[in-house]
Formats: C-alpha cells, sequence, structure tokens
C-alpha cells in the first residue's frame, strides 16, 4: 500500500511516496515556482539519479498532475497505475482551536480549514489550494489532514492566553498555538523509544532548531508549553526572524523609522534573527565559520540563540517540575554539535551533560549525554512526512 504525503507551500509542492508495508520513502522530490513562472520538478528514487523536468504550473493542480504523471511514469516513476496510491496526507500548518488531530477530509473539514486560515494567511491558503487540487486530481481516495498545531492544544489554558484583554481571546482567536508540532510529537515518541522508557511518564524538552525554530515542554506525553505562539516570530531568535522582543520596542521602532505593519512584520520574518545580527548569513553554517575566525558578531548571533535554547530548557524544566531528557532535531539540532555543546553548558545543575565524543555526530539518532548522567541528551532526526503518512494510514484503516 502506497501512501502520498504532501506539502503544499505558496509555491511549491513537495511530495514523498511512502511503500507503507515496508515503512519506506519509494521516491521524494519537489515542484518549485508553482504559479509564478519557470516551474520544474526535481524528483528521486532511491538508487537512480535525480530527475529534473521544467514543466510549467500555474496553479497547485497542474503541479500535483505533474507529480502523479512523473511517478506513474515508465522511466522514472516507481508505480504502475496510479491506483496503487491508497491515500494522500495533507500537511496543514493551522487547526486553529478545531483540529486537535489528524482528520480525514470531507467539505465540514475543508470548510473548517478555510474557517481558521486568517490565523494563518501565508500557509493555510496553499495548504487549501494543495487539498483542492489533489482531491480534483484523486478523486477516488482518501484524503487526510496532518496539522502542524494539534500536537500543542494539549497546553493548560494558563500557558496559552496572552496577558491582553480577555475578549480579544474570543472574538480573534488570540492566543499561543505553537507551531512544528508534527516534529515535536515525532522526536518525543522516538526519543522515549531510544531511552526504553513510556513515553507517558516523561518529562521532555524537545529543541527543534532549524530555520524556524521552536521548544516545547512535553510533559507525560503531552504538550504543555512551547516557544512559538500566535504567530511564528516568538521564543528563540531563528534564521531571520527575530525571537521573543519586548511588544514595546516593536511600536518605538514602527514609529522611529516610520514603518507601517507591513514593513515591520517583514522586518521581523525576514531581516532578523541570525542574519540581523550576524550581518553575514541565516545559515547557521556561514555563522559558526564565521564566528570560528573570529567574526564578534557572527559570535553574538552563535550566542544569542544557544543562551536562548537554555533559557527555554530551565523555564519548561521549572514547568513541569523537572525533566528526564532534552531532545535536539531539525537542520540545526541534529547537525551541530557546536550548538548542543554550548546549550547543554551551564545545565549541569539539571543533571545534563553532554559527551564530546558521542556528540560528534550529524543526522542521526543517538544519546549523546554522559554515561550515568541524571538527564539525558538525544539527537533524533525529526520525520515530519512519516507522521503523515503513518496518520494517514491509522485514519483511512485498511
Ligand atoms: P531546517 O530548517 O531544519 O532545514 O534547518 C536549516 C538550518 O540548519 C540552517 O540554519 C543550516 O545552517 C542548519 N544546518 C544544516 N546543517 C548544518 C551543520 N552541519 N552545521 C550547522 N548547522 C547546520
Amino acid at each position: 500500500m502506497d501512501i502520498l504525503a504532501l506539502n503544499c507551500g505558496s509555491s511549491s509542492v513537495k511530495y514523498q511516496l511512502f511503500d507503507w508495508k515496508r515503512r519506506e520513502v519509494i521516491a521524494k522530490g519537489m515542484v518549485e515556482r508553482v504559479t509564478v513562472g519557470d516551474s520544474f520538478i526535481v524528483h528521486e528514487v532511491p538508487g537512480r539519479e535525480t530527475y529534473r523536468e521544467e514543466y510549467e504550473c500555474p496553479s497547485h493542480e497542474t503541479a500535483i498532475h505533474l507529480i502523479i504523471k512523473i511517478l506513474a511514469d515508465a522511466e522514472h516513476g516507481v508505480v504502475k497505475e496510479i491506483d496503487e496510491i491508497s491515500a494522500v496526507g495533507h500537511r496543514v500548518v493551522h487547526g486553529g482551536e478545531k483540529f486537535t488531530r489528524s482528520v480525514m477530509i470531507d467539505e465540514d473539514v475543508l470548510a473548517g480549514i478555510k474557517e481558521v486560515q486568517h490565523l494563518a494567511p501565508l500557509h493555510n491558503p496553499p495548504n487549501i489550494a494543495g487539498i483542492e487540487a489533489a482531491r480534483s486530481v484523486l478523486p477516488d481516495v482518501p484524503h487526510v489532514a496532518i496539522f502542524d498545531t494539534a500536537f500543542h492544544q494539549t497546553m493548560p489554558e494558563h500557558a496559552y492566553t496572552y496577558p491582553l484583554p480577555h475578549e480579544w481571546y474570543t472574538k480573534y482567536g488570540v492566543r499561543r498555538y505553537g507551531f512544528h508540532g508534527t516534529s515535536h510529537a515525532y522526536v518525543s515518541h522516538r526519543a522515549a523509544e531510544i531511552l526504553q522508557k513510556p513515553f507517558n511518564e516523561l518529562k521532555l524538552v524537545t529543541c527543534h532548531l532549524g530555520n524556524g525554530s521552536s521548544i516545547t515542554a512535553v510533559d507525560c506525553g503531552k504538550s504543555v508549553d512551547t516557544s512559538l505562539g500566535f504567530g511564528t516570530v516568538p521564543g528563540v531568535l531563528m534564521g531571520t526572524r527575530s525571537g521573543e522582543v519586548d511588544p514595546t520596542l516593536v511600536l518605538y521602532l514602527m514609529d522611529k523609522e516610520n514603518l507601517d505593519t507591513k514593513l515591520m512584520s517583514h522586518i521581523l520574518h525576514k531581516e532578523s534573527g541570525i542574519l540581523g545580527i550576524s550581518g553575514i548569513s541565516s545559515d547557521l553554517r556561514d555563522v559558526e565559520e564565521a564566528a570560528e575566525q573570529g567574526n564578534q558578531r557572527a559570535k553574538l548571533a552563535l550566542d544569542m540563540l544557544c543562551y536562548g535554547v537554555r533559557k527555554h530548557i530551565g523555564a519548561y524544566a521549572a514547568a513541569m517540575g523537572g525533566i528526564d531528557a532534552i531532545v535536539f532535531t531539525a537542520g540545526i539540532g541534529e547537525n551541530s554539535s557546536t550548538v548542543r555543546k554550548m546549550v547543554v553548558e551551564g545545565l549541569e545543575f539539571l543533571g545534563a551533560d553532554v559527551d564530546p565524543e558521542k556528540n560528534n555526530v550529524r543526522g542521526k539518532e543517538r544519546i549523546i549525554s554522559t554515561d550515568g548522567a541524571k538527564v539525558s541528551v538525544v539527537v533524533v532526526p525529526t520525520n515530519e512526512e512519516l507522521v503523515i503518512a503513518r496518520d494517514t494510514k491509522e485514519l483511512i484503516k485498511v
């Protein structure tokens, strides 16, 4: 049984086709520049050369048609007939308070996703376009929605409520939602398996550190707090997003620099964070290299990132009344031994300590804490597509 996982962005469609019996990805790729012109597909099949084809995709529907065409192509494809695809799982960024778990898509669910699209105006509309397109291209198979926000719906009221006039919560849905939920759910489950401890008895802090970053407190299997909020700017500094800033400072700078909300939003999302501080790049590899060569601003960005992550771990340990393990994932968390070392240094008082030799690892599951440390430190490469495929399989019940 093959399951197609789709992730539709505003101008891209990423896909992975799983052979679910073997739990293997049999093909994956991405259509880029969808709706903007000069679009093309990059298609990868394990053991074969990567295939690239220029193909105009003025809509998400054409892009999905193209993906299906390539998947069933005699030369580049991996299925003989398109009906070998039994179901499609769709990543949806925002489920508001409506969706607390993955759901089978029908007209009501689609209407529900549209109802909350004002909460993620950049992300939900392309997700919706992708669902509509895929349902029209593959009308006879079940479609499932997997939400980035769903895992965090277990947060208690005192953690998700903002200290603003409470009527804004009822009027606009103003609250902390959190993101990267699929990743936090996956790595926290995997960490419990790696540590051979029951998931429902562990206090974990999961650090998803990539271009976008968030830290989550997972208490006995449930997300109880997370660093991203109503939007995707708060928490630790990210590639180009600021992380936490004093809201009065935003107002002050808008005034001083004569910035409207659109420009200020652009600066907070695209010109801040690691890029804004280092002045070099949003890519941590470049920044680590520059810091090593003595660049002070690069060093400052690195210090700020690690300090911010460490502060969150401390806060979440306090929120949960203890901590059993710290989990690192995503581009930076999986690959940067420097960041992992710098984050955990200073957490010895909690009982966390990283073994330098074990920490010398990239993109592989590994326990990197010293033997006998009270708090385990674990690297777990994230796999959001696998969660999409797994939830899809569970919901279609075949
Ligand atoms: P993601 O958004 O999860 O793809 O993560 C992207 C981030 O991971 C970028 O800031 C990359 O610089 C960072 N990254 C990827 N590989 C490494 C590496 N080997 N060392 C440090 N950072 C890395």
